[in-house]
C-alpha cells in the first residue's frame, strides 16, 4: 500500500531533516554521562562523600538551573557535564557501603547500560512487532524465573496450546502492580462474574500481619472494599500461623464469606521473615483458595541452592511477584507475576484494544493481554545484562553474601550492651534497636541521616519502632557495621 500524506506539510519546514541531526552529539554526551557515573560510583563506594544529603526542593531546582536549561535548551557538552555533576551531588549514593535502608538493588552498571539501551530504542515491546528482540528476552527471562520456581513455562509461543496449563507470566513496573495483577488474575479465576457484574459483596482477602501496603490497596483498587482485606493469623514474631487459618476460612464461610485468595510472604517486607509455604499450601489446595505469594524481596533466595529452602514449597502457589530490582542487582524497576497457570493471567483482562490485540499471524508473543500497562519498557533486558555479566553462580554468591552479613551483624549487635535485636535475620534485612523508646529511635535515625554516614531505616515490628538495616550494597563490610554502632552509641549519649 502506498502511503498517503495526510499532514500539513507547512508543519514542517524540513521534512527531509534527518532527526539526529538536531540532536546533541551522543557519543560525546553519553562519555562525559559515562565519565561521570564512573567517578560518582568510585567516590561513592570510598565513602568520601555523604550516602545520603536532602537539600531542600526549591534549592535543588535552583542550582541544577532547571528553568534556565528548558529556556536555553543547552543540554550537550560542558553544560551537561555540570548538569550531571549537579544532579548528582543531590542524589543518595546506593554505591556508599553506608547504604542499608531501603530494598532496592545496587546496580549492576552492565544491568544500567541495558536500561540506557532501552532508553535509546524505545521498544515499546508489550506487543512482539515493538520489540522483537525485547520480546524475546522477556519471554526468555520470564521462563527463568517459573524454572526458578519450578514451574516450566513453554520455550516458543508456536508451542503454545492455550488449552495447555503451563506457566507464564510478565514483567512489569514494579512489585506494587506486580501484586495487583496476581490479584486480579485470582480474581478473575476465582469470581469470574466479577469483571462484567462487578462485586457479588461476599468475597475477602486474607494477607500477613506484615504484609506490604500494596496488598491492602490492590484490594481496594480491585473493588473488594478495604474492609475485606483482612489479616491470617499470625505467631509472636509475625509469621502467619497456618494451625489457625482452618477455624479461621470455617468461621468466614459460616458467615456466608467466601475467601477469594490467601497471601503468603516470602518474605515480609519489615523483618523479612519466610511464611511456612508448604502448610499455607495445602490449607489453600484443601479449601480451593488462589494462594499468592509475594515473594518481591525474598524471591532472590530461589538463585542460591544455600537459600532456596526459605521457599520451600513456592512451588505449590498459583501466583509470584518477584522483583528484580532488590536482591538481583537489577537497575528499577523490574518485577514479575508468575501464574502457575498461564490462562489466568491470559484471561485476567478481558477486554480487548482491537488495534493492538487483533488475531494475527506473528513469529513472536505479545504481552499485551496480561498486563495493566500498554507502552511497556523492555524490562527483561536490564535483568539479563545484569545476569549475564554476573552469571548465575555470580548471582548466587550475590545473594548468599548479603544474608550472610545480615546474619554476622546480628551476632555482633547481640554482643553489644545497650542493643536488643528483634529476631536472628532469615534474609538480608535485620532489625534492631537501642535502650530507650520508640522515639529515641526515630531521633537517632534522623541524627544520623544529617551525619550522611549511615543511611537506614526505620519500622514498626512487634508493637515497637525498631531501626532497621537492608544489606543490599556487597561492600558493606563489619567494621561499617562496628562503626554504626559506635555512631549511635554517641548519638545515645547525647539525647539523655
Ligand atoms: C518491595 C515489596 C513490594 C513492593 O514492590 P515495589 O517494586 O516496591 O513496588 C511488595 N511486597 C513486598 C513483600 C516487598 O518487599
Amino acid at each position: 500500500m502506498q502511503y498517503s500524506p495526510v499532514l500539513d506539510r507547512s508543519l514542517f519546514p524540513n521534512p527531509g531533516r534527518d532527526i539526529s541531526s538536531q540532536q546533541a552529539p551522543f557519543t560525546e554526551d553519553a562519555a562525559i554521562v559515562v565519565h561521570a557515573l564512573a567517578d560518582y560510583i568510585r567516590e561513592s563506594g570510598n565513602r568520601d562523600v555523604p550516602v545520603i544529603h536532602q537539600p531542600v526542593l526549591e534549592t535543588v531546582i535552583e542550582q541544577l538551573e532547571l528553568r534556565q536549561h528548558i529556556a536555553r535548551g543547552d543540554l550537550t557538552g560542558e553544560s551537561l557535564r555540570h548538569f550531571v555533576q549537579d544532579y548528582l551531588s543531590a542524589t543518595t549514593r546506593l554505591h556508599h557501603p553506608g547504604f542499608l535502608a531501603h530494598q532496592v538493588a545496587v546496580p549492576h552498571t552492565t544491568g544500567a547500560l541495558g536500561s540506557l539501551i532501552d532508553g535509546a530504542t524505545n521498544n515499546a515491546m508489550a506487543i512482539y512487532e515493538m520489540g522483537p528482540a525485547a520480546s524475546s528476552i522477556e519471554y526468555f527471562m520470564i521462563n527463568w524465573m517459573l524454572e526458578k520456581i519450578g514451574w516450566t513455562g513453554t520455550t516458543s509461543n508456536r508451542q503454545l496450546d492455550p488449552q495447555s496449563g503451563h506457566a507464564g507470566g510478565v514483567l512489569t513496573h514494579g512489585g506494587s502492580l506486580a501484586n495487583l495483577t496476581a490479584l486480579l488474575a485470582a480474581r478473575g479465576a476465582r469470581v469470574p462474574a466479577f469483571w462484567k457484574s462487578g462485586n457479588p459483596g461476599n468475597q475477602v482477602v486474607l494477607v500477613p500481619e506484615q504484609s506490604h501496603y500494596s496488598m491492602k490497596r490492590a484490594v481496594a483498587i480491585l473493588g473488594l472494599g478495604e474492609d475485606n482485606c483482612l489479616t491470617l493469623p499470625a505467631d509472636a514474631d509475625g509469621r502467619v500461623q497456618p494451625a489457625h487459618m482452618t477455624e479461621q476460612i470455617a468461621d468466614l464461610q459460616s458467615q456466608g464469606r467466601q475467601v477469594m485468595a490467601i497471601v503468603a510472604n516470602a518474605c515480609g517486607t519489615a523483618a523479612g521473615l519466610y511464611d511456612p509455604l508448604t502448610e499455607i499450601a495445602a490449607i489453600c489446595r484443601e479449601h480451593h483458595i488462589w494462594l499468592h505469594v509475594d515473594a518481591a524481596h525474598g524471591g532472590g533466595a530461589l538463585v542460591s541452592d544455600k537459600l532456596r529452602h526459605l521457599l520451600h514449597g513456592i512451588e505449590l502457589a498459583d501466583s509470584v511477584v518477584w522483583d528484580a530490582h532488590k536482591m538481583m542487582c537489577t537497575p528499577t524497576v523490574c518485577a514479575a507475576v508468575l501464574v502457575r497457570d498461564h490462562r489466568h493471567l491470559d484471561h485476567a483482562f478481558e477486554q480487548e484494544a482491537s488495534y493492538l490485540l487483533h488475531a494475527k499471524d506473528q513469529p513472536g508473543f505479545d504481552f499485551i493481554s496480561r498486563t495493566v500497562e500498554c507502552t511497556k519498557a523492555g524490562l527483561g533486558l536490564r535483568l539479563f545484562m545484569t545476569i549475564a555479566a554476573m552469571g548465575e553462580a555470580g548471582l548466587a554468591r550475590h545473594v548468599e553474601g548479603l544474608v550472610q552479613r545480615a546474619r554476622e551483624a546480628a551476632d555482633l549487635i547481640r554482643e553489644r550492651i545497650g542493643f536488643e535485636l528483634a529476631i536472628q535475620p532469615e534474609t538480608n534485612i535485620l532489625c534492631f534497636r537501642i535502650s530507650g523508646d520508640d522515639h529515641i529511635q526515630l531521633e537517632i535515625r534522623r541524627q544520623l541521616l544529617e551525619l550522611g554516614d549511615f543511611y537506614i531505616s526505620s519500622t514498626l515490628y512487634r508493637g515497637q519502632r525498631w531501626l532497621r538495616l537492608v544489606f543490599m550494597n556487597p561492600a558493606t563490610s563489619l567494621n561499617d557495621i562496628q562503626a554504626l554502632l559506635d555512631e549511635i552509641v554517641d548519638i545515645r549519649s547525647g539525647i539523655d
